[in-house]
């Protein structure tokens, strides 16, 4: 079933490259993720078809104006019933939002979709967000111009879990956090490379790590495991103790743990 996204924004032209590069380029053309772009300032009135205006009590920047947004809301609501469509949450980008996990994610592909707010400026009107907004999302501790890139970010992740976008259907199974671990490295061609150990270095002999050119699925299996295991006790210590408590390591994970040295 398609995921529906109707995003709500003022520079719907952010949106173009995503719709015609890559995985995320098939997802849009199959209808896997269907997005609806609602540009604002088509629901603004009056000769300036203003959408912000300054903040009350002073300050610097300027405020997104709940009424556009209601008006802009209301023909989401109006195209969603048309089209049979559930009536989808309201999810606003966000500094002050809980951070986008994996997990997240997953749910969001395997829901109908949600109304994505795109802020500008110093964010939005608070009575906007306490009549409408279901969910605030964060992309990380740090502040970005808008909420465009995070529309984009959530819509990609979301795109590539599509049945059929990827190419092979494995692929993102095996990913960083589908199994609540980090990746375990990958190498392809040539088998032996000339490649100094650091840029700038003398040139030494890199081989591929033997195992992955045995041909013995289960001993490549286990050394991947084994890499990704490696790669989050040193890198993300708290994401091993969550699959420890989710009871998804085995007795020979945590022999492998206790004996690495982190
Ligand atoms: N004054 C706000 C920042 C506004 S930035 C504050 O200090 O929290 C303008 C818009 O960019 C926001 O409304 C939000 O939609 C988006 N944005 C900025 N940083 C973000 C982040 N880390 N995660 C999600 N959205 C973000």
């Amino acid at each position: 079933m398609a995921v529906r996204f109707d995003v709500i924004t003022l520079f719907p032209e952010l949106f173009a490259p995503f719709q015609t590069v890559g995985v995320t380029r098939r997802a849009f053309e199959t209808r896997a993720v269907d997005v609806r772009l609602w540009p604002l300032r088509d629901h603004a009135e009056g000769v300036y078809r203003r959408v912000d205006d300054r903040p009350f009590g002073g300050g610097p920047g300027m405020v997104m104006l709940v009424e556009p947004l209601v008006r802009c809301l209301s023909a989401i609501r109006a195209s969603q019933q048309a089209d049979g469509a559930e009536r989808l949450p309201v999810v606003l980008f966000s500094p002050a939002g809980k951070p986008l996990t994996q997990q997240r994610v997953e749910a969001l592909a395997a829901s109908p979709g949600a109304v994505l707010l795109c802020g500008r400026y110093e964010g939005i009107d608070q009575r906007f967000i306490d009549t409408f907004v279901d969910e605030e999302i964060s992309l990380g501790d740090y502040v970005l111009s808008g909420g465009e890139l995070p529309a984009l970010t959530l819509m990609d992740a979301v795109a590539r879990l599509q049945p059929g976008v990827l190419h092979d259907a494995a692929s993102h199974q095996q990913d960083s956090f589908s199994d609540g671990l980090l990746d375990c490295p990958h190498y392809s061609r040539p088998e032996v490379l000339a490649l100094p150990v650091r840029e700038g270095g003398e040139p030494a002999e890199q081989p591929v790590p033997p195992v992955l050119l045995s041909g013995h699925h289960a001993h490549i299996a286990r050394w991947r495991r084994e890499q990704q295991l490696a790669i989050t006790a040193r890198r993300r210590p708290e994401l091993i103790e969550a699959a420890r408590a989710r009871g998804e390591l085995s007795k020979k994970d945590e022999d492998f743990l206790r004996g690495l040295t982190l």
